[in-house]
C-alpha cells in the first residue's frame, strides 16, 4: 500500500472504531513506511525493538537453555545460536529431536498469549497512565511493589497448574520490567551490561531512589529539532490529532528534541514524568520528562526528556541508548525465565509453556500437512480417518456437507510417521 492509503485507511479505522491503539506502534510502522529522507529527518537513530520482540527474545533464550539442560539428550543444542537461528523456537526444537516441526504450541502461546500481555499494558485503560506499571514519575518502590505482587500471584497460579493464567500475569508484569531499562536512568548510571536483578524483591528497596521533593533531575540540555511538514508528514500529524493521544501540542512544523547528558542525577534512579499519567509532572520544578512528541509535558522545563523506548528522538529524546535499554531488557526476560526454571523445576516449567511436543497422530499430520506447503488446501480439511496399517489417509472438507468428495491420499511416511523438512525428498504424495 501506498503511505498515503495507509494513513487513510489508519484514519478511517481510527474514527469508525472505539478499540484502543498503540499510537507508538502504529506510527513507527508507518514511518517505516516512508523514505529514508523523512525518516531521517524523524530522528532515525537505530532499529526499534518492541516489547512483543523482547519476550519472544527472552524468552526463546530460555527455552533453549532448557532443552540444552535436559539430561541424556537426543541432539545437542547449539548455545552459539541463542541470538540467531534460535529466535525461531522452530528451529531449537528441530535441532533437538531431528524433525522441523511446522506446529508447536509454544509458537503460538508466544504469539497468541505472551506478545499481546506485554503490549497490553500500553493502551489497557487500568495501566496505560498508570505510573507504576511503567517504572515512570519516580515512582520506584510502587513499581517494585507492583512486580513483587505479580510474582506472587503468578506463583499462586502455577502452584493450583493455572498454567495459562501464569502466562497471562508473566506477560503483563515482564512489560513493567521491560520499562525500568528504557523510562528510567539506570543505562545512563552506566549500567550498559548489567540487569538490575533486585527488581521484584524487597532488596530493591536499598537502591538509593530519588527523592520526590528533589527540584532539579534534569536540566535543558536538549536541542530542538523542526521539520517543515510534506504532505505524508500533514497527515502524519492529521493522524495523532485524530487519535487525540494526551497532547495537543503535535503540530506543523514537527518540534521534537534530542537530549544528552541532561540528566543532572547519575547516583541515584530517576525516571520521566509523562503527560496524562496519575503523577503530573510538576510546575517549578526540574524534573525529567519521559519525552518525545506524544508527550505534551515534555515541552515545559525541564524541556526534553529521557526515555529510550525507540530508535526515532521523534519518539525518544535519548535514541541513541535504545539498543542497550532493549537488550538489558532481552536480559531482563531471559533472567526471568530462567528464575522461574530454577524454582519450579523443569516439569513444570515444560507444563508452564506447554513444550513437550505431542506424539499423537492428529498432532504428526498436523505437522505434516503444514510442512508440505504444496499441498496447503489441506489445511482446512479434515482428518477422517487413519489407517496406520496401509498407510491410508482420508481427508474430507471440513464443514463441507457433501462429505462424499473424499480425497484419498496414500502417504510414505517418512521415518516412521515423522515428516523431515522438504516434502518432495522423503515424501511421496499418490492419488492427489
Ligand atoms: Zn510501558
Amino acid at each position: 500500500m501506498h503511505i498515503l492509503q495507509i494513513l487513510i485507511f489508519l484514519l478511517i479505522y481510527l474514527v469508525s472504531t472505539s478499540e484502543c491503539f498503540v499510537p507508538k506502534k502504529i506510527l513507527t510502522y508507518v514511518i517505516e513506511k516512508v523514505d529514508k529522507n523523512i525518516q531521517y529527518s524523524l530522528g532515525y537513530a537505530s532499529e526499534s525493538i518492541v516489547h512483543e520482540d523482547i519476550i519472544k527474545r527472552g524468552l526463546t533464550r530460555s527455552i533453549a537453555r532448557y532443552f540444552a539442560e535436559q539430561p541424556n539428550p537426543k541432539n545437542k543444542i547449539d548455545l552459539s545460536k541463542l541470538d540467531n537461528e534460535y529466535l525461531d523456537v522452530k528451529n531449537i526444537y528441530r535441532d533437538y529431536y531431528g524433525i522441523y516441526y511446522c506446529k508447536l504450541d509454544i509458537t503460538n502461546i508466544i504469539s497468541d498469549e505472551f506478545q499481546p500481555e506485554v503490549a497490553s499494558v500500553d493502551f489497557d485503560d487500568e495501566t496505560k497512565d498508570l505510573p507504576s506499571a511503567h517504572f515512570d514519575a519516580e515512582q520506584f518502590k510502587e513499581s517494585n511493589d507492583r512486580v513483587i505482587n505479580y510474582m506472587s500471584i503468578i506463583e499462586g497460579f502455577l502452584s493450583i497448574k493455572d498454567y495459562r493464567r501464569a502466562r497471562k500475569f508473566s506477560g503483563k508484569i515482564l512489560h513493567t520490567i521491560h520499562d525500568f531499562y528504557s523510562h528510567s536512568n539506570w543505562v545512563e548510571m552506566g549500567n550498559t551490561d548489567r540487569i538490575n536483578t533486585e527488581i521484584g524483591t524487597t532488596n530493591f528497596n536499598n537502591l538509593k531512589v530519588v527523592d520526590k521533593n528533589e527540584r532539579n533531575t534534569c536540566d535543558n540540555n536538549c536541542t530542538l529539532y523542526e521539520i517543515k511538514c510534506n504532505t505524508i508528514l500533514n497527515a502524519l500529524v492529521n493522524l495523532i490529532q485524530t487519535i487525540g493521544i494526551r497532547t495537543s501540542f503535535i503540530n506543523c512544523p514537527l518540534k521534537y528534541y534530542r537530549c544528552k547528558r541532561n540528566l543532572v542525577i547519575l547516583d541515584q534512579l530517576v525516571s520521566g514524568f509523562y503527560a496524562g499519567q496519575d503523577a503530573v509532572k510538576p510546575d517549578g520544578m526540574m524534573k525529567c520528562s519521559h519525552g518525545g512528541i506524544l508527550d505534551g509535558d515534555s515541552f515545559k522545563p525541564a524541556e526534553g526528556g529521557i526515555n529510550k523506548d525507540s530508535g526515532y528522538y521523534v519518539f525518544s529524546p535519548h535514541a541513541e541508548l535504545h539498543l542497550t535499554a532493549a537488550n538489558l531488557a532481552i536480559n531482563h526476560t531471559e533472567y526471568f525465565f530462567e528464575q522461574m526454571r530454577t524454582r519450579i523445576g523443569n516439569e513444570e516449567y515444560a507444563k508452564f509453556l506447554n513444550l513437550k511436543v505431542s506424539s499423537s497422530i492428529i498432532n504428526t499430520i498436523n505437522n505434516y500437512i503444514e510442512i508440505c506447503g504444496a499441498i496447503s488446501n489441506l489445511k482446512s480439511k479434515f482428518l477422517s480417518k487413519f489407517d496406520q496399517n496401509t498407510q491410508l489417509i482420508r481427508m474430507a472438507k471440513f464443514g463441507d456437507q457433501k462429505a462424499e468428495k473424499m480425497n484419498t491420499f496414500k502417504i510414505n511416511w517418512c521415518n516412521n510417521v515423522q515428516c523431515k523438512e522438504t516434502w518432495s525428498e522423503k515424501c511421496q504424495r499418490i492419488n492427489l
